[in-house]
């Protein structure tokens, strides 16, 4: 169903403690978020009434923060309930949830001494999902010729704002046609999509490149690994090749809005039969499952 635009309009934003209108939602231009991407995020979801792995985006919100010397000025607890507030304030159930911690307010230089205090932002709005035949028929993905940032440059196992590596692979991408991208390390080996981390099955065994390789450690590459375990399937986090990946039988991505998507195609290779595989059907129907069971209530107070 389309969501009305002025429905939209009228969503509240929580930002620094205010609930305020979107209009009203505003951050200099000074802010270094805004003039260098310095700053940290998360997209989180809320299925019908309760916000999927909650504790983990925030753990990891505050782990990126930590590893770039950002304090960010609430504790866990009083985020969590922001959170919640703000899903409960403008009467999401199912909902898209972006935190956003800027270094705030500075001058023209980099120096983040000068920027006392960072800004906290959370957006919570209704989700867009992806066509139902993307999941029925699998997507076709290509290899980009710019390569994921090495963890000796900008480790992208930070959520940082700084986002333009993987929006230069996403309009290669689309450039060439295709719905997403694959990103390899600078050595070569594959790394993940655009915004997505990938698995593929092969002879049995599911496998997805480890996180020191140079990926973000997905939450949703957590809960497949975890639902993979419990369905008894053996899983490798191990180094990837192209070859590895164009000869497996399965392969899909991974992400907090795609869930599990499946890849039928990549660089004009059909993968496996060319359909959907068993593997990532069964994987889906669990993580959908999973998504309605887990996850803290937006009725819970904090
Ligand atoms: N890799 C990148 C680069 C991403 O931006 C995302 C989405 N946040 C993911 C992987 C998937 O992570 P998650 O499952 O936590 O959404």
């Amino acid at each position: 169903m389309a969501v009305d635009e002025k429905e939209r309009q009228e969503l509240k934003v929580w930002i620094n403690g205010q609930l305020v209108t979107r209009s009203e939602a505003k951050v200099s231009v000074y802010d270094h978020g805004f003039l260098y991407g310095d700053g940290v995020f998360e997209g989180i979801r809320a299925y019908e009434g309760k916000v999927f792995m909650l504790e983990e985006h925030l753990e990891r919100l505050y782990e990126s923060a930590r590893s770039i010397w950002l304090t960010i000025p609430y504790r866990k607890e009083e985020l969590k309930s922001a959170i919640l507030g703000t899903l409960r304030e403008n009467g999401l159930r199912s909902a898209y949830i972006r935190v956003v911690v800027s270094r705030g307010e500075g001058d023209l230089g980099l120096d983040p001494r000068k920027c006392p205090k960072p800004n906290v932002i959370i957006i919570t709005d209704h989700i867009e999902l992806f066509p139902s035949e993307f999941y029925e028929r699998g997507i076709e993905l290509m290899t980009v010729s710019v390569r994921r940032h090495s963890p000796q440059s900008l480790n992208p196992n930070i959520k940082s704002l700084n986002y333009l590596n993987n929006i230069l692979a996403k309009i290669e991408a689309i450039q060439g046609g295709k719905m997403e991208g694959l990103m390899l390390t600078l050595d070569g080996y594959v790394a993940e999509g655009t915004g997505e981390n990938i698995f593929i099955v092969s002879r049995g065994i599911l496998k997805t490149p480890p996180s020191y390789m140079g990926i973000l450690k997905g939450i949703t590459r957590e809960v497949v690994i975890h639902l993979a375990a419990q369905m008894g399937m053996t899983v490798e986090e191990t180094i990837l090749t192209l070859h590895d990946v164009y000869t497996a039988q399965e392969c899909f991505l991974t992400g907090t809005g795609a869930e599990i998507m499946p890849v039928v195609k990549i660089d004009g290779r059909v993968i496996g039969t060319g359909e959907v595989g068993p593997v990532t059907r069964r994987l889906l129907e669990a993580f959908r499952r999973y998504t309605k069971e887990a996850g803290v209530s937006i009725d819970d107070e904090q």
